[in-house]
């Protein structure tokens, strides 16, 4: 496949997109797909989790635009905004792999020229789980988000089930906003042990790395338990015990909320009688790392696994 064309500024962004719109391919024989464009945005460090997304859009959409930046609004004080993992040349490889057209790599003054003082934020659903453990996150997100959908303009935006709650807080402000886009979820790509893919996997030393596994073990456990009819204080409670049996993680949270409206289930109740999808959250420290990994699980679903067996 062709390499991407790189852009690094707002204003022929916009152009190449708008051009794409006027362009004959735009008015194809299948408006669905081939005159639409798909976006993915990313902080790069590209893995198969990010080329999942790429391959997707693809396949449904004429123009395809992915974005590189590591936007420093959603990094609170004393995070990994520095450290960040950065490689443009790897990251366009990849992009070339999955038939990228547009690589926007802008700079944090293009993005940023000051200090905006605008700024997107989504209520309740983001004072829990990652929101709570970092505070403005998703304001970040938000708003970065928000000025990259206005200069990609996209039919279609493809974000990973990976980071759940963030797919929540963009569907919602979507929804809230009226933005003009379709926002698409798309599934977790693991290693071969369970491992969720993420560009933060890289920090990980051999004996974190080993043990990093036990997210994904919890998570599988979480499915059983509330297939035994845990409710969330049990649920919760087992997930912190199951991680503890790695003497070298700490766990920031376990929770179980309801999806996609991240609500809290209602104590004291078997978690399998409720009629919504749950979500099961997991973030866990080994060292200075912090993982996140979730299921989206259906109790009915669960409970008739269960008692098939
Ligand atoms: P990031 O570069 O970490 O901001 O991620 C960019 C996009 O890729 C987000 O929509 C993530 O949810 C998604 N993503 C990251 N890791 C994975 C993964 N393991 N599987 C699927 N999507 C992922």
């Amino acid at each position: 496949m062709s390499a991407p064309r790189v852009i690094r500024t707002i204003a022929e962004m916009r152009k190449v997109v708008a051009d794409f719109r006027m362009s004959p391919k735009a008015e194809g024989k299948e408006p669905g797909v081939s005159g639409s464009v798909g976006f993915v945005p990313t902080m790069g460090y590209l893995h198969e989790g990010h080329a999942s997304l790429l391959r997707r859009a693809r396949q449904e959409n004429g123009l395809v635009v992915l974005s590189v930046f590591v936007n420093p609004l959603q990094f609170g004080p004393g995070e990994d905004f520095e450290r960040y993992p950065r490689d443009e040349k790897r990251d366009l490889e990849v992009a070339a792999a999955c038939g990228v057209d547009i690589a926007f790599l802008p700079s944090a003054d293009e993005m940023y020229p000051n200090p905006p003082l605008a700024r997107v934020t989504v209520g309740e659903i983001t004072g829990k789980l990652c929101g709570k453990s970092r505070p403005g996150h998703f304001d970040g997100v938000a708003t970065v988000v928000t000025k990259l959908f206005n200069i990609v303009r996209p039919d279609r935006a493809y974000f990973g089930l990976k980071d759940a709650q963030q797919v929540a807080v963009v569907t919602q402000m979507v929804r809230d906003l009226n933005l003009p886009v379709e926002i698409v979820p798309c599934p977790t790509v693991r290693e071969a042990d369970g491992l969720a893919l993420s560009s933060r996997n890289v920090y990980l030393g051999s004996r974190e790395r080993e043990q990093a596994t036990i997210l994904y073990r919890t998570l599988q456990r979480a499915g059983e338990w509330i297939a035994e009819g845990a409710d969330a204080a049990e649920l919760r409670g087992r997930m912190r015990r199951s991680i503890a049996e790695s003497p070298i993680a700490d766990t920031d949270y376990a929770e179980v909320v309801t999806w996609p409206d991240l609500a809290d289930p209602p104590e004291g109740r078997p978690l399998r009688e409720l009629d919504a999808p749950l979500l099961v959250a997991l973030a866990v420290r080994f060292g200075k790392t912090r993982l996140i990994d979730n299921v989206i699980i259906n109790p009915k679903e669960v409970t008739a696994t269960c008692s098939g067996k």
